[in-house]
């Protein structure tokens, strides 16, 4: 009972952890990679890419989240 007690605490901070990388991302503008209306950022944390049409780096980490 204790070990799945520890396992559930364990879950819960990774989440938070991971959670807390996710608003560590630091979004650098890449210029050479720009699309037609569209700025290109790269997060240095986790090293995504994002293209944003308003010219501003994206508010959240898109690492995790699966493509469309
Ligand atoms: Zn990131």
């Amino acid at each position: 009972m204790i070990v799945v007690v520890g396992l559930i605490i364990a879950f819960v901070l990774v989440l938070i952890l991971s959670n807390r990388r996710t608003r560590a991302c630091r979004w650098r503008a890449d210029r050479r990679q720009d699309r037609e209306g569209e700025s290109c950022f790269n997060c240095m944390t986790c090293g995504a890419q994002v293209f944003t049409s308003t010219g501003k780096p994206p508010l959240d980490c898109v690492a995790n989240t699966p493509k469309s």
